[in-house]
Protein backbone atom coordinates (compact mmCIF):
# COMPACT_ATOMS: atom_id res chain seq x y z
CA UNK A 1 0.00 0.00 0.00
CA UNK A 2 2.01 2.99 -1.20
CA UNK A 3 -0.76 5.47 -2.04
CA UNK A 4 -0.85 8.54 0.06
CA UNK A 5 -3.35 11.65 -0.30
CA UNK A 6 -3.70 15.06 1.38
CA UNK A 7 -6.62 16.54 2.92
CA UNK A 8 -7.49 19.93 4.50
CA UNK A 9 -9.99 17.64 6.85
CA UNK A 10 -10.61 13.70 7.11
CA UNK A 11 -13.14 12.13 8.49
CA UNK A 12 -13.51 8.78 9.95
CA UNK A 13 -17.37 7.89 9.61
CA UNK A 14 -20.26 9.00 6.97
CA UNK A 15 -22.83 8.82 9.58
CA UNK A 16 -25.34 11.91 10.70
CA UNK A 17 -22.66 13.40 12.16
CA UNK A 18 -19.79 12.95 9.67
CA UNK A 19 -21.54 13.29 6.86
CA UNK A 20 -22.98 16.83 8.03
CA UNK A 21 -19.42 17.85 8.92
CA UNK A 22 -17.57 16.98 5.48
CA UNK A 23 -20.48 19.06 3.91
CA UNK A 24 -19.65 22.05 6.34
CA UNK A 25 -16.16 21.73 5.81
CA UNK A 26 -16.66 21.79 2.06
CA UNK A 27 -18.81 24.74 1.65
CA UNK A 28 -16.22 26.28 4.29
CA UNK A 29 -13.53 25.38 0.78
CA UNK A 30 -11.60 22.95 2.46
CA UNK A 31 -10.71 19.63 0.80
CA UNK A 32 -12.35 16.75 2.55
CA UNK A 33 -11.83 12.92 2.13
CA UNK A 34 -15.03 10.96 4.38
CA UNK A 35 -13.75 7.75 5.38
CA UNK A 36 -16.46 4.52 5.79
CA UNK A 37 -15.79 1.24 6.31
CA UNK A 38 -19.89 0.26 6.23
CA UNK A 39 -22.85 2.01 4.32
CA UNK A 40 -23.20 5.76 3.72
CA UNK A 41 -25.46 7.16 6.40
CA UNK A 42 -24.02 5.31 9.50
CA UNK A 43 -26.62 3.80 12.37
CA UNK A 44 -29.31 6.39 11.74
CA UNK A 45 -29.85 5.73 7.95
CA UNK A 46 -29.21 2.06 7.45
CA UNK A 47 -30.29 0.22 10.76
CA UNK A 48 -31.49 3.20 13.10
CA UNK A 49 -33.99 6.61 13.10
CA UNK A 50 -35.00 5.91 9.32
CA UNK A 51 -35.82 2.24 8.83
CA UNK A 52 -37.11 2.21 12.44
CA UNK A 53 -39.37 5.26 11.65
CA UNK A 54 -40.52 3.73 8.53
CA UNK A 55 -41.85 0.40 10.21
CA UNK A 56 -43.58 2.66 12.93
CA UNK A 57 -45.12 4.64 10.23
CA UNK A 58 -46.59 1.93 8.40
CA UNK A 59 -47.97 1.04 11.79
CA UNK A 60 -49.58 3.65 12.22
CA UNK A 61 -51.33 3.56 9.21
CA UNK A 62 -52.47 0.15 10.85
CA UNK A 63 -53.22 2.30 13.84
CA UNK A 64 -55.75 4.45 12.30
CA UNK A 65 -57.46 1.72 9.62
CA UNK A 66 -58.58 -0.33 12.98
CA UNK A 67 -60.00 2.84 14.46
CA UNK A 68 -61.78 3.81 11.12
CA UNK A 69 -65.06 2.84 12.30
CA UNK A 70 -64.98 5.67 15.11
CA UNK A 71 -64.68 7.89 12.28
CA UNK A 72 -67.27 6.67 10.49
CA UNK A 73 -65.69 4.25 7.81
CA UNK A 74 -66.70 0.97 7.31
CA UNK A 75 -63.62 -1.26 6.03
CA UNK A 76 -63.02 -5.07 5.13
CA UNK A 77 -61.26 -7.48 7.35
CA UNK A 78 -57.67 -5.46 8.19
CA UNK A 79 -54.19 -8.17 7.46
CA UNK A 80 -50.79 -6.97 7.36
CA UNK A 81 -48.37 -7.88 4.89
CA UNK A 82 -45.38 -7.35 6.80
CA UNK A 83 -42.75 -8.58 3.93
CA UNK A 84 -44.03 -5.73 1.84
CA UNK A 85 -43.66 -3.20 5.21
CA UNK A 86 -40.32 -4.60 5.02
CA UNK A 87 -39.55 -4.04 1.64
CA UNK A 88 -40.62 -0.72 1.58
CA UNK A 89 -38.53 0.15 4.45
CA UNK A 90 -35.44 -1.54 2.53
CA UNK A 91 -36.96 0.89 -0.38
CA UNK A 92 -36.63 4.37 1.99
CA UNK A 93 -33.47 3.61 3.45
CA UNK A 94 -31.66 2.71 -0.47
CA UNK A 95 -33.75 5.98 -1.78
CA UNK A 96 -32.38 7.81 1.15
CA UNK A 97 -28.63 6.81 0.57
CA UNK A 98 -28.46 7.33 -2.95
CA UNK A 99 -29.74 11.17 -1.94
CA UNK A 100 -26.58 11.20 0.28
CA UNK A 101 -24.31 9.51 -2.05
CA UNK A 102 -25.16 11.86 -4.63
CA UNK A 103 -25.05 15.14 -2.03
CA UNK A 104 -21.70 14.32 -0.87
CA UNK A 105 -20.71 14.14 -4.71
CA UNK A 106 -22.76 17.75 -5.41
CA UNK A 107 -20.22 19.02 -2.45
CA UNK A 108 -17.30 17.54 -3.80
CA UNK A 109 -16.76 15.32 -1.11
CA UNK A 110 -14.14 12.16 -1.55
CA UNK A 111 -15.54 9.24 0.05
CA UNK A 112 -12.94 6.15 0.79
CA UNK A 113 -14.53 2.45 1.48
CA UNK A 114 -12.67 1.51 4.52
CA UNK A 115 -11.59 1.20 7.66
CA UNK A 116 -9.47 3.95 8.58
CA UNK A 117 -7.04 3.63 11.64
CA UNK A 118 -4.35 5.93 13.05
CA UNK A 119 -0.74 5.28 12.27
CA UNK A 120 -0.07 8.95 13.71
CA UNK A 121 -2.28 11.87 14.98
CA UNK A 122 -2.69 13.85 11.12
CA UNK A 123 -2.28 9.77 9.05
CA UNK A 124 -4.84 7.81 8.82
CA UNK A 125 -4.40 4.10 7.39
CA UNK A 126 -7.44 3.13 4.98
CA UNK A 127 -7.96 -0.53 4.98
CA UNK A 128 -11.06 -2.75 2.60
CA UNK A 129 -12.35 -2.09 -0.62
CA UNK A 130 -9.79 1.18 -0.48
CA UNK A 131 -6.52 0.90 0.25
CA UNK A 132 -4.35 3.80 0.85
CA UNK A 133 -3.23 6.51 3.58
CA UNK A 134 -4.91 9.82 4.22
CA UNK A 135 -2.85 12.30 5.61
CA UNK A 136 -4.93 15.40 6.83
CA UNK A 137 -4.50 18.93 8.84
CA UNK A 138 -7.37 18.01 10.88
CA UNK A 139 -9.54 15.02 12.16
CA UNK A 140 -12.41 14.54 12.99
CA UNK A 141 -13.67 11.20 14.81
CA UNK A 142 -17.51 10.06 14.07
CA UNK A 143 -17.25 6.31 14.04
CA UNK A 144 -20.93 6.01 16.33
CA UNK A 145 -22.23 2.93 18.33
CA UNK A 146 -23.25 -0.43 17.86
CA UNK A 147 -25.52 -2.77 20.11
CA UNK A 148 -24.11 -3.56 23.48
CA UNK A 149 -23.97 -7.56 23.36
CA UNK A 150 -24.10 -9.21 27.15
CA UNK A 151 -21.51 -11.70 27.40
CA UNK A 152 -24.21 -14.22 29.34
CA UNK A 153 -26.84 -13.74 26.29
CA UNK A 154 -24.89 -13.03 22.78
CA UNK A 155 -26.85 -12.54 19.93
CA UNK A 156 -27.64 -14.91 17.45
CA UNK A 157 -29.42 -13.07 14.76
CA UNK A 158 -31.74 -15.90 14.38
CA UNK A 159 -34.23 -15.94 17.90
CA UNK A 160 -31.92 -13.44 19.81
CA UNK A 161 -32.14 -10.45 18.03
CA UNK A 162 -30.44 -7.13 18.14
CA UNK A 163 -31.66 -3.75 17.22
CA UNK A 164 -29.93 -4.48 13.91
CA UNK A 165 -31.13 -8.30 13.35
CA UNK A 166 -34.73 -7.59 14.08
CA UNK A 167 -34.75 -5.08 11.16
CA UNK A 168 -34.67 -8.29 9.15
CA UNK A 169 -37.90 -10.17 10.47
CA UNK A 170 -39.90 -11.17 7.51
CA UNK A 171 -43.04 -11.90 9.40
CA UNK A 172 -44.51 -10.48 12.94
CA UNK A 173 -43.88 -12.56 15.87
CA UNK A 174 -46.81 -14.15 17.93
CA UNK A 175 -44.35 -13.59 21.48
CA UNK A 176 -41.30 -11.11 21.47
CA UNK A 177 -39.67 -10.59 25.03
CA UNK A 178 -37.73 -7.37 24.89
CA UNK A 179 -34.77 -6.78 27.31
CA UNK A 180 -34.21 -3.57 27.88
CA UNK A 181 -36.62 -0.26 28.57
CA UNK A 182 -34.89 2.15 27.47
CA UNK A 183 -36.22 4.14 24.54
CA UNK A 184 -34.86 0.72 21.52
CA UNK A 185 -36.80 -1.17 23.78
CA UNK A 186 -39.83 1.32 23.96
CA UNK A 187 -39.71 1.92 20.30
CA UNK A 188 -39.92 -1.58 19.16
CA UNK A 189 -42.11 -2.72 21.99
CA UNK A 190 -45.02 -0.32 20.65
CA UNK A 191 -44.27 -0.73 16.89
CA UNK A 192 -45.03 -5.14 17.54
CA UNK A 193 -47.46 -4.46 19.66
CA UNK A 194 -49.46 -2.17 17.56
CA UNK A 195 -49.22 -5.21 14.84
CA UNK A 196 -50.17 -7.97 16.86
CA UNK A 197 -47.28 -9.48 18.26
CA UNK A 198 -47.72 -10.25 22.71
CA UNK A 199 -44.91 -8.17 23.72
CA UNK A 200 -43.05 -8.67 27.21
CA UNK A 201 -40.52 -6.24 28.31
CA UNK A 202 -38.35 -7.15 31.11
CA UNK A 203 -36.62 -4.53 32.65
CA UNK A 204 -33.55 -4.63 35.15
CA UNK A 205 -34.64 -0.80 36.88
CA UNK A 206 -37.66 -0.67 38.83
CA UNK A 207 -38.81 1.44 35.65
CA UNK A 208 -38.88 1.75 32.04
CA UNK A 209 -37.60 4.55 30.48
CA UNK A 210 -35.78 5.88 33.48
CA UNK A 211 -33.75 8.34 31.18
CA UNK A 212 -36.82 10.00 30.32
CA UNK A 213 -38.35 11.28 34.30
CA UNK A 214 -40.86 9.29 36.39
CA UNK A 215 -43.49 11.57 35.16
CA UNK A 216 -43.13 10.12 31.46
CA UNK A 217 -42.35 6.87 32.93
CA UNK A 218 -45.29 6.30 34.93
CA UNK A 219 -47.81 7.63 31.86
CA UNK A 220 -45.90 5.72 29.70
CA UNK A 221 -46.13 2.29 32.10
CA UNK A 222 -50.13 2.75 32.27
CA UNK A 223 -50.24 3.69 28.46
CA UNK A 224 -48.47 0.23 27.57
CA UNK A 225 -50.42 -1.67 29.91
CA UNK A 226 -53.59 -0.71 28.41
CA UNK A 227 -52.03 -1.80 25.26
CA UNK A 228 -51.41 -5.45 26.61
CA UNK A 229 -47.50 -4.78 27.01
CA UNK A 230 -46.40 -6.91 29.89
CA UNK A 231 -44.26 -4.62 31.49
CA UNK A 232 -42.09 -6.57 34.18
CA UNK A 233 -39.49 -4.17 35.82
CA UNK A 234 -36.66 -5.37 38.67
CA UNK A 235 -36.50 -8.16 36.41
CA UNK A 236 -32.73 -8.97 35.71
CA UNK A 237 -31.83 -11.83 32.77
CA UNK A 238 -29.14 -14.35 33.71
CA UNK A 239 -29.31 -16.14 30.02
CA UNK A 240 -30.97 -16.56 26.84
CA UNK A 241 -31.11 -19.82 24.87
CA UNK A 242 -32.70 -20.40 20.92
CA UNK A 243 -34.80 -23.41 21.93
CA UNK A 244 -34.77 -23.55 18.13
CA UNK A 245 -38.58 -22.84 17.59
CA UNK A 246 -38.36 -20.28 20.55
CA UNK A 247 -36.49 -18.59 22.97
CA UNK A 248 -36.22 -18.98 26.71
CA UNK A 249 -35.36 -16.55 29.34
CA UNK A 250 -34.13 -17.31 32.57
CA UNK A 251 -34.30 -15.01 34.99
CA UNK A 252 -32.10 -14.25 38.06
CA UNK A 253 -34.43 -15.37 40.48
CA UNK A 254 -34.46 -19.03 38.01
CA UNK A 255 -37.68 -18.57 36.50
CA UNK A 256 -38.08 -18.91 32.81
CA UNK A 257 -40.32 -16.95 30.34
CA UNK A 258 -40.63 -18.22 26.97
CA UNK A 259 -40.88 -16.48 23.77
CA UNK A 260 -40.84 -17.15 20.31
CA UNK A 261 -38.39 -14.11 19.89
CA UNK A 262 -36.07 -11.76 22.12
CA UNK A 263 -34.86 -8.58 21.02
CA UNK A 264 -32.02 -7.65 23.65
CA UNK A 265 -32.07 -3.92 23.73
CA UNK A 266 -29.76 -3.16 26.82
CA UNK A 267 -27.65 0.06 25.65
CA UNK A 268 -24.81 1.02 22.98
CA UNK A 269 -21.15 0.67 22.83
CA UNK A 270 -18.99 3.21 20.80
CA UNK A 271 -16.99 2.22 17.65
CA UNK A 272 -13.24 2.83 19.26
CA UNK A 273 -11.48 0.16 19.26
CA UNK A 274 -9.57 -0.84 15.88
CA UNK A 275 -8.58 3.06 15.48
CA UNK A 276 -5.34 2.59 17.26
CA UNK A 277 -5.97 5.81 19.32
CA UNK A 278 -2.74 4.97 21.07
CA UNK A 279 -1.13 5.96 17.66
CA UNK A 280 -2.84 9.85 17.98
CA UNK A 281 -2.25 9.95 21.87
CA UNK A 282 -5.79 9.86 22.26
CA UNK A 283 -7.01 8.40 25.36
CA UNK A 284 -10.87 7.02 25.76
CA UNK A 285 -12.90 7.96 28.99
CA UNK A 286 -13.40 5.06 31.82
CA UNK A 287 -16.83 4.72 29.98
CA UNK A 288 -15.13 4.40 26.42
CA UNK A 289 -16.25 7.48 25.38
CA UNK A 290 -13.63 10.20 23.26
CA UNK A 291 -14.20 13.01 25.65
CA UNK A 292 -14.15 17.02 24.05
CA UNK A 293 -14.42 20.47 25.02
CA UNK A 294 -17.16 22.68 24.08
CA UNK A 295 -15.12 23.24 21.03
CA UNK A 296 -16.03 19.51 19.92
CA UNK A 297 -11.80 19.02 19.90
CA UNK A 298 -10.11 16.25 21.82
CA UNK A 299 -7.23 16.96 23.63
CA UNK A 300 -5.24 16.29 20.59
CA UNK A 301 -5.25 19.95 18.99
CA UNK A 302 -6.41 19.59 15.54
CA UNK A 303 -8.09 16.46 16.53
CA UNK A 304 -12.21 16.56 17.01
CA UNK A 305 -14.40 13.79 17.94
CA UNK A 306 -18.46 13.89 17.47
CA UNK A 307 -21.61 12.47 17.52
CA UNK A 308 -22.24 9.16 19.37
CA UNK A 309 -18.28 8.17 20.17
CA UNK A 310 -18.59 11.52 22.54
CA UNK A 311 -21.54 10.32 24.84
CA UNK A 312 -23.42 13.11 24.77
CA UNK A 313 -27.29 12.20 24.23
CA UNK A 314 -26.57 9.77 21.78
CA UNK A 315 -29.41 10.92 19.35
CA UNK A 316 -28.76 12.06 15.15
CA UNK A 317 -29.52 15.25 15.79
CA UNK A 318 -27.09 16.14 18.31
CA UNK A 319 -23.95 14.53 15.82
CA UNK A 320 -25.34 16.21 13.10
CA UNK A 321 -24.88 19.93 15.70
CA UNK A 322 -21.67 18.47 17.10
CA UNK A 323 -20.54 18.06 12.99
CA UNK A 324 -21.38 21.60 12.08
CA UNK A 325 -19.45 22.56 15.44
CA UNK A 326 -16.57 20.78 14.98
CA UNK A 327 -16.34 21.19 10.84
CA UNK A 328 -16.73 24.66 11.55
CA UNK A 329 -13.83 25.05 14.07
CA UNK A 330 -11.68 22.74 12.09
CA UNK A 331 -12.12 25.50 9.43
CA UNK A 332 -11.05 27.92 11.44
CA UNK A 333 -14.10 29.80 12.71
CA UNK A 334 -14.86 29.52 16.42
CA UNK A 335 -17.85 28.38 17.73
CA UNK A 336 -19.37 26.39 20.60
CA UNK A 337 -21.47 23.49 21.56
CA UNK A 338 -24.41 23.86 23.52
CA UNK A 339 -26.63 21.44 25.09
CA UNK A 340 -29.39 23.10 26.47
CA UNK A 341 -31.63 22.53 24.08
CA UNK A 342 -31.65 18.82 22.66
CA UNK A 343 -34.88 17.96 22.04
CA UNK A 344 -35.31 13.78 22.36
CA UNK A 345 -37.81 12.24 20.86
CA UNK A 346 -39.00 8.60 21.62
CA UNK A 347 -41.36 7.11 18.97
CA UNK A 348 -43.87 5.16 21.12
CA UNK A 349 -47.38 5.49 20.01
CA UNK A 350 -48.00 8.06 21.69
CA UNK A 351 -44.81 9.56 21.21
CA UNK A 352 -42.84 11.67 23.73
CA UNK A 353 -40.57 14.81 23.47
CA UNK A 354 -38.74 16.51 25.39
CA UNK A 355 -36.67 19.75 25.61
CA UNK A 356 -34.91 21.49 28.19
CA UNK A 357 -34.90 20.52 31.74
CA UNK A 358 -37.64 18.11 33.40
CA UNK A 359 -39.76 19.00 36.23
CA UNK A 360 -37.65 16.84 38.45
CA UNK A 361 -34.59 18.70 37.50
CA UNK A 362 -36.10 22.11 37.87
CA UNK A 363 -36.58 21.11 41.54
CA UNK A 364 -33.71 19.30 42.43
CA UNK A 365 -31.48 22.34 41.49
CA UNK A 366 -33.71 24.13 43.82
CA UNK A 367 -35.40 27.03 40.86
CA UNK A 368 -38.14 28.65 41.85
CA UNK A 369 -40.87 27.57 38.89
CA UNK A 370 -44.39 27.91 37.47
CA UNK A 371 -45.85 25.16 35.03
CA UNK A 372 -48.65 24.36 32.71
CA UNK A 373 -49.89 20.96 31.53
CA UNK A 374 -52.79 20.52 29.29
CA UNK A 375 -54.46 17.40 28.45
CA UNK A 376 -54.97 16.58 25.08
CA UNK A 377 -58.54 16.08 26.09
CA UNK A 378 -59.10 19.70 26.23
CA UNK A 379 -58.04 20.37 22.74
CA UNK A 380 -60.34 20.40 19.52
CA UNK A 381 -57.75 19.16 17.42
CA UNK A 382 -57.05 16.21 19.26
CA UNK A 383 -60.58 15.31 19.48
CA UNK A 384 -61.58 15.71 15.81
CA UNK A 385 -58.94 13.35 15.25
CA UNK A 386 -59.62 11.39 18.56
CA UNK A 387 -55.96 11.90 19.27
CA UNK A 388 -57.02 12.49 23.01
CA UNK A 389 -54.04 10.56 25.01
CA UNK A 390 -51.46 13.01 26.62
CA UNK A 391 -50.63 16.07 27.53
CA UNK A 392 -48.12 19.14 26.90
CA UNK A 393 -45.99 20.56 29.77
CA UNK A 394 -44.22 23.72 30.45
CA UNK A 395 -41.90 24.89 32.85
CA UNK A 396 -40.57 28.13 33.51
CA UNK A 397 -38.65 30.49 35.88
CA UNK A 398 -41.62 31.69 38.43
CA UNK A 399 -39.63 35.26 38.85
CA UNK A 400 -38.49 35.79 35.19
CA UNK A 401 -41.01 33.65 33.45
CA UNK A 402 -38.22 32.23 31.11
CA UNK A 403 -38.89 28.83 29.65
CA UNK A 404 -36.71 26.12 31.09
CA UNK A 405 -38.42 22.71 29.80
CA UNK A 406 -40.84 21.45 28.06
CA UNK A 407 -42.49 17.64 27.48
CA UNK A 408 -45.13 16.54 25.36
CA UNK A 409 -46.65 13.06 25.23
CA UNK A 410 -49.43 12.54 22.30
CA UNK A 411 -49.51 12.84 18.65
CA UNK A 412 -47.43 14.21 16.44
CA UNK A 413 -45.03 15.11 19.91
CA UNK A 414 -41.93 14.93 17.70
CA UNK A 415 -43.05 18.14 15.62
CA UNK A 416 -44.61 19.80 18.71
CA UNK A 417 -41.14 19.93 20.49
CA UNK A 418 -39.54 22.05 17.94
CA UNK A 419 -41.53 24.98 19.26
CA UNK A 420 -40.01 24.72 22.65
CA UNK A 421 -36.65 23.60 21.62
CA UNK A 422 -37.02 26.82 19.29
CA UNK A 423 -38.15 29.07 22.66
CA UNK A 424 -35.27 27.58 25.18
CA UNK A 425 -32.69 28.27 22.52
CA UNK A 426 -33.68 31.54 22.53
CA UNK A 427 -34.42 32.31 26.10
CA UNK A 428 -37.73 33.11 25.10
CA UNK A 429 -40.31 33.51 28.33
CA UNK A 430 -43.64 32.56 28.70
CA UNK A 431 -45.12 35.94 27.63
CA UNK A 432 -43.49 35.20 24.64
CA UNK A 433 -45.22 32.18 23.67
CA UNK A 434 -48.72 33.51 25.00
CA UNK A 435 -47.91 37.16 22.32
CA UNK A 436 -47.63 34.35 19.59
CA UNK A 437 -50.78 33.99 17.41
CA UNK A 438 -51.09 30.04 17.37
CA UNK A 439 -53.49 28.71 14.28
CA UNK A 440 -56.30 27.40 15.37
CA UNK A 441 -57.96 24.36 15.80
CA UNK A 442 -54.39 22.45 16.04
CA UNK A 443 -52.21 20.94 18.66
CA UNK A 444 -49.48 23.90 18.76
CA UNK A 445 -52.68 25.74 20.48
CA UNK A 446 -51.85 23.64 23.80
CA UNK A 447 -48.52 25.61 24.16
CA UNK A 448 -50.30 28.92 24.12
CA UNK A 449 -52.83 27.47 26.92
CA UNK A 450 -50.25 25.81 29.02
CA UNK A 451 -48.20 28.88 28.75
CA UNK A 452 -50.92 31.09 29.98
CA UNK A 453 -51.94 28.35 32.78
CA UNK A 454 -48.31 28.32 34.09
CA UNK A 455 -49.27 32.52 33.97
CA UNK A 456 -52.46 31.79 35.66
CA UNK A 457 -54.26 33.41 32.92
CA UNK A 458 -55.95 30.36 31.27
CA UNK A 459 -58.32 31.17 28.77
CA UNK A 460 -59.84 27.48 27.99
CA UNK A 461 -59.07 25.70 31.03
CA UNK A 462 -60.00 26.99 34.49
CA UNK A 463 -57.60 28.57 36.75
CA UNK A 464 -57.98 26.49 39.79
CA UNK A 465 -56.18 23.61 37.92
CA UNK A 466 -53.01 25.91 38.27
CA UNK A 467 -49.85 24.82 40.19
CA UNK A 468 -47.27 26.71 41.50
CA UNK A 469 -44.15 24.54 42.59
P1 LIG B 1 -23.25 6.50 13.30
O1 LIG B 1 -24.52 6.85 12.69
O2 LIG B 1 -23.17 5.22 14.09
O3 LIG B 1 -22.17 6.46 12.13
C1 LIG B 1 -20.83 6.13 12.37
C2 LIG B 1 -20.25 5.51 11.11
O4 LIG B 1 -18.85 5.32 11.30
C3 LIG B 1 -20.84 4.11 10.81
O5 LIG B 1 -21.35 4.09 9.50
C4 LIG B 1 -19.62 3.18 10.94
O6 LIG B 1 -19.64 2.12 9.99
C5 LIG B 1 -18.45 4.12 10.67
N1 LIG B 1 -17.19 3.71 11.27
C6 LIG B 1 -16.96 3.27 12.54
N2 LIG B 1 -15.66 3.00 12.71
C7 LIG B 1 -15.04 3.27 11.53
C8 LIG B 1 -13.69 3.19 11.08
N3 LIG B 1 -12.70 2.80 11.89
N4 LIG B 1 -13.41 3.52 9.80
C9 LIG B 1 -14.41 3.94 8.96
N5 LIG B 1 -15.70 4.04 9.34
C10 LIG B 1 -16.01 3.72 10.61
N6 LIG B 1 -31.48 8.97 16.93
C11 LIG B 1 -32.37 9.97 16.74
O7 LIG B 1 -32.00 11.14 16.84
N7 LIG B 1 -33.68 9.70 16.42
C12 LIG B 1 -34.15 8.44 16.31
O8 LIG B 1 -35.33 8.23 16.02
C13 LIG B 1 -33.24 7.37 16.51
N8 LIG B 1 -33.66 6.09 16.40
C14 LIG B 1 -32.77 5.08 16.56
C15 LIG B 1 -33.21 3.77 16.45
C16 LIG B 1 -32.34 2.73 16.60
C17 LIG B 1 -32.83 1.31 16.48
C18 LIG B 1 -30.96 2.99 16.86
C19 LIG B 1 -29.98 1.87 16.99
C20 LIG B 1 -30.50 4.29 16.98
C21 LIG B 1 -31.40 5.35 16.84
N9 LIG B 1 -30.99 6.67 16.98
C22 LIG B 1 -31.89 7.68 16.82
C23 LIG B 1 -29.59 7.02 17.33
C24 LIG B 1 -28.81 7.47 16.08
O9 LIG B 1 -28.87 6.47 15.10
C25 LIG B 1 -27.38 7.77 16.46
O10 LIG B 1 -27.35 8.68 17.54
C26 LIG B 1 -26.63 8.38 15.29
O11 LIG B 1 -26.62 7.51 14.19
C27 LIG B 1 -25.19 8.71 15.70
O12 LIG B 1 -24.55 9.28 14.62
P2 LIG B 1 -22.97 9.18 14.47
O13 LIG B 1 -22.63 9.93 13.23
O14 LIG B 1 -22.31 9.53 15.73
O15 LIG B 1 -22.67 7.61 14.27
P1 LIG C 1 -30.74 2.21 27.26
O1 LIG C 1 -29.42 2.23 27.95
O2 LIG C 1 -31.55 3.46 27.39
O3 LIG C 1 -30.63 1.73 25.84
O4 LIG C 1 -31.63 1.10 27.99
C1 LIG C 1 -31.19 -0.21 28.24
C2 LIG C 1 -31.97 -0.76 29.41
O5 LIG C 1 -31.65 -2.15 29.54
C3 LIG C 1 -31.63 -0.11 30.74
O6 LIG C 1 -32.81 0.43 31.30
C4 LIG C 1 -31.09 -1.27 31.60
O7 LIG C 1 -31.51 -1.20 32.94
C5 LIG C 1 -31.69 -2.51 30.92
N1 LIG C 1 -30.91 -3.75 31.14
C6 LIG C 1 -29.57 -3.91 31.00
N2 LIG C 1 -29.19 -5.19 31.28
C7 LIG C 1 -30.33 -5.88 31.62
C8 LIG C 1 -30.63 -7.24 32.01
N3 LIG C 1 -29.67 -8.18 32.10
N4 LIG C 1 -31.92 -7.57 32.28
C9 LIG C 1 -32.90 -6.62 32.16
N5 LIG C 1 -32.68 -5.35 31.80
C10 LIG C 1 -31.43 -4.95 31.52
Amino acid sequence: MSDKKKYDLAIIGAGPGGYVAAIKASQMGKSVALIEKNLLGGTCLNIGCIPTKTLIASASVLHQVKRAAEFGIQTGPISVAYNQMKARKDTVVTKLRKGLEGLLKANHITIYHGSAQFESPFELKIIGKDNLYVSAEKIIIATGSFPLDIKEFPCDHLRILNSTSILELTEIPKTLAIIGGGYIGCEFASLFSELGTQVTILEALPSILTAQGSSIAQFMTQSFASKGIDIRTNTVVKSIENKKDHTQITLADGKTIDAAFTLVAVGRKVYTEGLMLEKAGLKCTEKGFLSTDEYMETDVRGIFAIGDVTGHWMLAHVASHQGLIAASNASGVQIKMHYESVPAVVFTSPEIATVGMTLEQALSANISITQGSIPFQALGKAQASIDIEGFTQIIADKKTGQILGATVIGHEASNLIAEMALAIQNELTLESVLETIHAHPTLAESWHEAAALALNSPINFPPKKHQEI
